[in-house]
């Protein structure tokens, strides 16, 4: 239980590290003391600070050197090393009234593992949270915010629950779940809250899993259901799933099989990748939304965030969906745009 010791001489040596900046209460970043960092760029910051089981830790991801805060100020700051150990020391022998910084309450949820899953839901983080000014910025609706989750460590959460071998890196992410019809998560996907070099999105799933599907038991079959590619996209629409990875994109999971299905892809005609999803999805006569001309944004986030709102969304969506003859000549007037 050191971590506000730590975090206390984290901030004493930070006067020493240049650049240095808390980005989260459990995230530090600066330029990484040991190697020097980049010496072409000055801006680049490759050392975190970050905590794991009540300690901080020190990791450079340009020179791969990761210590505790112990070694680290034995290395960067000498000076300060005795204070540290006594303090520390201290701290392990004598009781300690309650500490004012309150430790988040990490809560269990719906799972097949058994484990303490370090998530923490999003509606109950304060406002203030840089997790929940996250999911604010983007708009995404309240009630999905009881369904999506922050954790402190994207490696932890998915060790314990996930069946992936690959690992993460121990850094926050805001973690959205996809559930099986018994609500035990299978996979998950961790996207960035902060500026990083790590990529954006992490996709963690187990080998077999091809395609993934958000939301899938939760939408109304009786309905029609319209499918995105991005998880943030469908939380803006009423009745709609994701399709996250790889496989036939005409394929669909039992589950959607007799519904009426409307196939929302980003608006994107410069891409090549996207655009031969249309043309199969329109040659397997597949109805799917056309986005028309005046709609400049590239995904439906992009145009809640431009100002519409979800209904309105909606509305484009049905008014532009066809198939067949109607869908090849929306199509191709689409993609000369
Ligand atoms: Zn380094």
């Amino acid at each position: 239980m050191t971590s506000f010791i730590d975090k206390k001489y984290i901030n004493l040596v930070s006067g020493q590290l240049e650049r240095f900046k808390w980005k989260s209460a459990t995230l530090a970043n600066c330029r990484c003391p040991i190697c020097g960092d980049s010496q072409k760029n000055r801006t680049k910051c490759r050392g975190y600070f970050y905590e794991k089981s009540n300690s901080f830790f020190y990791r450079c991801h340009n020179c791969g050197f990761g210590s505790s805060i112990k070694n680290f100020l034995d290395r960067v700051c000498p000076s300060l090393l005795n204070e540290y150990t006594v303090e520390t020391f201290n701290e392990s022998f004598t009781p300690r009234k309650k500490k004012k910084e309150v430790k988040m309450d990490f809560r269990p949820f719906a799972s097949k593992k058994v484990g303490k899953v370090k998530a923490q839901e999003l509606s109950l983080l304060s406002d203030e949270h840089p997790c929940k000014k996250f999911v604010a910025e983007r708009k995404i609706p309240e009630k999905w915010h009881k369904k999506l989750f922050y954790t402190d460590n994207f490696n932890d959460f998915v060790s314990i629950l996930i069946d992936d071998s690959v690992s993460y890196p121990e850094e926050e992410r805001l973690v959205i779940p996809f559930t099986d019809k018994d609500d035990n998560v299978y996979a998950a996907q961790g996207r960035r809250i902060v500026d990083g070099e790590t990529p954006k999105y992490f996709t963690a799933k187990s080998k077999e899993e091809e395609k993934l599907w958000f939301n899938l038991w939760d939408v109304d079959v009786n309905k029609p259901v319209m499918i995105v590619e991005g998880p943030i996209d469908s939380m803006f629409l009423s009745n709609a799933v994701a399709m996250v990875g790889s496989g036939a994109i005409t394929d669909l999971p039992e589950r959607l099989q007799d519904a009426e299905i409307i196939y929302v892809l980003d608006n994107e005609p410069r891409n090549k990748q996207i655009v031969s999803y249309y043309k199969k999805l329109i040659d397997s006569d597949k109805k799917i939304c056309i986005w028309p001309s005046s709609v400049k944004c590239k995904d439906v986030n992009d145009m809640i965030l431009s100002g519409m709102d979800s209904e309105e969304v909606e509305e484009l969506i049905t008014q532009n969906s066809f198939s067949n003859l109607e869908a090849s000549l929306k199509f191709n007037n689409w993609r000369k745009v």
